[in-house]
């Protein structure tokens, strides 16, 4: 049984790390689903979230309030720029988010301090689709 588990969870990270940008358990569930692998959506949850806890992944809330997950290339903290609409993802460093943070968290007597910061918009390329799309509306 914990052989099985294993089994799944790798195939999950494997399939995590095929997506270019962030995913939803549900949407990474239906990719397995295609190659019947037989992973219930239960265990892709679980999965993500361990290797989310492990640092083998990252993850964060969309807007819309849904926990997104991506294999990142970097494994130091960082930041992403993601596009709402093709989940295109650019990781960032943003030096004056760590100044401004640690200078806020140390003003207010804040220690270990750590945040998330991540920036939702339209890429390029989207936006030039949408701009259209309005055009001949
Ligand atoms: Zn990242
Ligand atoms: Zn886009
Ligand atoms: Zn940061």
């Amino acid at each position: 049984m914990a052989q099985r588990n294993t089994w799944q969870r790798e195939r999950v990270r494997e399939a995590l790390s095929d997506v270019q940008g962030f995913v939803s358990a549900q949407s990474l569930h239906a990719r397995l689903r295609e190659e019947n692998t037989g992973i219930g959506l239960a265990t892709v949850y679980r999965a993500l979230a361990g290797l989310a806890a492990r640092g083998d992944a990252d993850s964060l809330q969309s807007p819309e309030g849904e926990n997104l997950y991506r294999a990142c290339l970097t494994s130091t903290h960082h930041h992403h720029l993601i596009c709402r609409s093709c989940g295109l993802t650019v990781e960032i460093e943003a030096s004056e988010v760590e100044q401004w943070a640690h200078r806020t968290a140390a003003a207010n007597g804040f220690t270990e301090a750590e945040h998330i910061v991540d920036i939702f918009g339209y890429c390029a390329r989207c936006a030039a689709t949408r701009a259209k799309e309005r055009d001949t509306h």
